[in-house]
């Protein structure tokens, strides 16, 4: 395929001497003639930017909406979930290190060419009330997800992000009126971490979050725990005080179990005690709605009234079992329910 016909990039301008300057993630590469980003998956070809990832989706699967997790997100629904390979990170623990980080590790993107029209008509015969864009960084295949988010959202079908939201702003902006919801992780609070262990800087990432709150896009977010990482009681404290005071106490916070992958594959999974005190430690904070995940069966699947205590969606790993909520609402005590229920 020549460059003519390749998916041009968005958000990104010329900066001289024939580079371009990508302004999708806050990585905002320079990019010389003939060069790739950060990312590997986008390229200057002769001074114009274009998406090597856009027609080579390496997944589309349908999964349950709680896969992602998102918990407050039309509970119950299937969501069409796509992945095109490449990442803007390269975390030691990736679990889905065959995909995200191919490009970057020189092998060939491989998958496939599926139009966003073949996409969206496939999460219609499956009866599928989400597009969710994930597995690897939705960020880095921007234009697939973007054109397939436009033509969903006239379809009547909502649009998921699961992110490490590294976007820039102008991201957000772009994306925002076509996107429902979004799960970003939220690695550790630490910059130190995130340079070292991601390749990226914390900041954007928490500038990304209070953005897509304050553009009205339905918010979760995930901390896996990992053992020496980030599990102090300290640095969970400064998560969970970040989402409660700067994004919203009704936003969820997933934290989640991690089981050893990718460059830390002899790393010890995280000990149930820690989660537990995690989960304590997002109450204290103030956090309405706290889930533990990776351990199917733990009460921290379900989800409670914040006001009552009473069980509101009872959940056994990614099925719902019960579902108690009418209209958004506790059948016992009447409290609202932050999130999107139909
Ligand atoms: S999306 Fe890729 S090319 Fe663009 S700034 Fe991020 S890493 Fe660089």
């Amino acid at each position: 395929m020549n460059a003519q016909e390749q998916r041009e990039a968005m958000l990104y301008e010329p900066a001289g001497d024939g580079k371009v300057r990508c302004r999708l993630c806050a990585h905002r590469c320079l990019i010389p003639p003939g060069e790739l980003g950060i990312c590997h998956v986008r390229k200057n070809i002769g001074g114009k930017l274009v998406s090597l990832s856009y027609e080579s989706i390496v997944a589309v699967h349908v999964d349950p909406i709680e896969k992602k997790p998102l918990f407050h997100f039309l509970p119950g629904t299937r969501s069409l979930s796509v992945a095109a390979a490449g990442c803007n990170f390269r975390c030691e623990f990736c679990q889905k290190w065959q995909i995200s980080q191919a490009p970057r590790e020189g092998r060939i993107l491989g998958g496939q060419k599926i139009s966003p029209t073949e996409l969206v008509s496939a999460a219609q015969r499956h009866r599928c009330a989400s597009m969710s864009y994930t597995y690897t960084e939705p960020t880095v295949f921007f234009e697939l997800a973007y054109d397939t988010a436009v033509l969903a959202a006239g379809k009547g079908i909502k649009n998921c992000f699961v992110s490490n939201g590294f976007m820039t702003p102008e991201a957000v902006e772009t994306i925002a009126p076509y996107l429902d919801a979004i799960n970003v992780d939220l690695k550790a609070f630490r910059d130190e971490t995130y340079r070292r262990v991601m390749k990226a800087r914390l900041e954007p990432v928490l500038s990304c979050l209070k953005a897509l709150v304050a553009a009205g896009v339905w918010v979760e977010v995930t901390t896996l725990v990992v053992p020496g990482l980030n599990d102090s009681a300290q640095e969970l404290s400064e998560i969970a005080n970040f989402i409660a005071n700067e994004l919203s106490p009704d936003v969820p916070w997933h934290v989640s179990r991690f089981h050893g992958d990718y460059k830390m594959s002899d790393a010890p999974s995280t000990p149930l005690e820690t989660l537990q005190r995690a989960m304590e430690i997002g109450r204290e904070a103030g956090l309405r709605y706290v889930y533990c995940g990776n351990v199917p069966g733990h009460d921290g699947e379900n989800t409670r009234c914040h006001q009552c205590g009473t069980l509101l969606i009872h959940r056994l790993g990614f099925s719902i079992q019960s579902n108690r909520l009418v209209e958004g609402k506790c059948p016992d005590c009447g409290a609202e329910i932050a999130g999107l229920w139909k």
